[in-house]
């Protein structure tokens, strides 16, 4: 049965999607078998992966809306050797149209139901905002995972979603766990960083992955090429950072 993690912080510009592409594509390099769903109108996920989302018939939005089926849906992606739910700017209507459907909350977890054997894990890139999209990917996940850089007003933000996640246990999903913090885009000559990091390592104990994503200028180029770091420049410092953060969660997974 798949492991479901979404990736989550209604911050923007955290390095979400990065942190979608290039586990997933580091999970599957080690011989895990990876479904990505993209979960954001933006569809960066999608483009990344190497999907153009322009003109795509069947996206996550007829996911949610029941239309068509995961078996309907799902691509297989190349190099990165995983199976991709995509998405395009279709998917910016699915909040209005979710509202006056059953279990609004529970789409996206009752059409994985079925699934859930084809995968070892099933990553959910979810959208910058603690909107029904976000609540679908915590309801449908297991663990949350979130990617966050260390500057002044990271953990302002963090409680919010921290609280989200606390009433989406009490209202939906109760035994939704935090998986783990990833601290992104890294830069230990930054002291404001550091200082950032060793508040969240008090706060948050070994909640806070031990694995850093530096910052690195690979990792920002590969989506160029719709392609996941590993297929980019698999020397680099961002590859191997995912790589290594690839094998802490499975050392950790129970
Ligand atoms: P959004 O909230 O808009 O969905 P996001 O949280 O998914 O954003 P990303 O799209 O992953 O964030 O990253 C934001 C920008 O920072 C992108 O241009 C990405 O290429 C770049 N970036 C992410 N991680 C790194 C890194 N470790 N080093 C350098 N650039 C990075
Ligand atoms: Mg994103």
């Amino acid at each position: 049965m798949a492991r479901i993690l979404a990736i989550a912080n209604q911050k923007g510009g955290v390095g979400k999607t990065t942190t979608s592409i290039n586990l997933a594509a580091s999970l599957a390099s080690i011989g895990k078998r990876v479904l990505l769903v993209d979960l954001d109108p933006q569809g960066n996920t999608t483009m990344g992966s190497g999907v153009d989302k322009r003109g795509l018939a069947r996206t996550v939005y007829q996911l949610l809306l029941g239309e068509h089926t995961v078996a309907d849906v799902r691509l297989s992606v190349s190099p990165g050797k995983y199976d991709l739910i995509p998405a395009n700017q279709e998917l910016a209507g699915a909040e209005v149209e979710m509202v006056s459907l059953g279990h609004r909350e529970a789409r996206l977890k009752n059409a994985l139901q079925t699934i859930q054997v084809d995968y070892d894990f099933i990553l959910i890139d979810c959208p910058p905002a603690l909107n029904l999209l976000t609540l679908n990917g915590l309801c449908a996940a297991h663990a949350v995972i979130i990617p966050m850089q260390c500057e002044y007003y990271a953990l302002e933000g963090l409680s919010d979603l921290v609280n989200t996640i606390k009433r989406v246990r009490m209202g939906f999903n109760p035994s939704i766990k935090i998986e783990g913090l990833l601290r992104t885009m890294f830069d230990p000559r930054n002291l404001l960083a550091q200082q950032v990091s060793d508040q969240l390592k008090q706060h948050f104990g070994d909640k806070v992955y031990q694995t850093i994503i530096p910052r690195n200028i690979r990792l920002s180029e590969a989506p160029g090429f719709g392609l996941p770091v590993l297929y980019h420049d698999k020397q680099s410092r961002g590859a191997q950072a995912y790589c290594q953060l690839a094998n802490e969660i499975l050392a950790t997974a129970d």
